[in-house]
């Protein structure tokens, strides 16, 4: 089959999405689309204007109104993109715990979807694309050519996050982060619209006690394949 056109990556919190996805455009020359970046700027311009994650209503006429872009890192700090929230940068802030504790909580409003899926299907259409997210094979482009599932241990996904919050001198325990992938976990695979599931014609694939590179290899393997 050769390179696909379009490359969607599912996974819980912590699979490694982010990272790995990111790789795999960089070596296949694609566009990167970390489709949970738009949920939580969603989520952090809620928090910033005091809206209850429970208000269904305001969520959904707020995600219409938000102007969300991703593109290309504006800034060497490590970013593999910059997440522009109604032309401000806020990359780093929807990384935080605030918007963490919510972000499944928004990301469940039917409405909420509806214009985030709008805008995903839109930039895929140029296509020689990596999308990741949580249903990215099953609703946004079931039609995609590759499907990946990523997947692992919750206590693996907790030690990575650990490490990644160190990398920029943050600090949470593990038992705290691992809490949080649980419940998110639980949100995002209960909801009634496109909960968190590997596509049937996904291709599963495992990272625990994987390194990125070894991760990436395979990812790289089952996408080219
Ligand atoms: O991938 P990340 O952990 O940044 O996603 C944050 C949250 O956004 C997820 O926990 C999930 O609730 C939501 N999300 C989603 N659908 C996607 C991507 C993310 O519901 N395609």
């Amino acid at each position: 089959m050769g390179t696909p056109r379009t490359v969607a990556i599912d996974g819980p919190a912590g699979a490694g999405k982010s990272t790995i996805g990111a790789l795999v455009a960089e070596r296949l020359g694609y566009l990167f689309l970390d489709t949970g970046a738009m949920y939580r700027a969603v989520a952090l311009a809620a928090l910033r204007r005091g809206i209850d994650p429970d208000d269904a209503e305001r969520l959904s006429a707020l995600a219409r109104q938000v102007r969300i872009a991703i593109g290309p890192p504006t800034v060497r700090d490590g970013r593999a993109y910059t997440v522009l929230l109604d032309g401000a940068d806020v990359t780093w802030a929807i990384r935080g715990e605030d918007v963490d504790r919510i972000v499944s909580q928004v990301a469940r409003i039917p409405k909420v979807r509806d214009a985030m899926v709008e805008q995903q299907r839109e930039i895929a259409k140029r296509g020689r694309i990596v999308m990741v997210g949580r249903d990215i094979g099953t609703v946004v482009l079931p039609e995609a050519e590759r499907k990946v599932f990523l997947t692992a241990s919750a206590a693996e996904r907790a030690r990575r996050r650990e490490e990644e919050l160190a990398a920029r001198g943050q600090k949470r325990s593990r038992q705290d982060l691992l809490t949080e992938i649980l419940r998110r976990d639980e949100l995002d695979s209960t909801r009634t619209v496109a909960p968190l599931r590997a596509a049937s014609d996904a291709i599963l694939v495992e990272t625990d006690g994987l390194s990125v590179g070894e991760a990436l290899d395979r990812v790289l393997q089952v996408t080219r394949a």
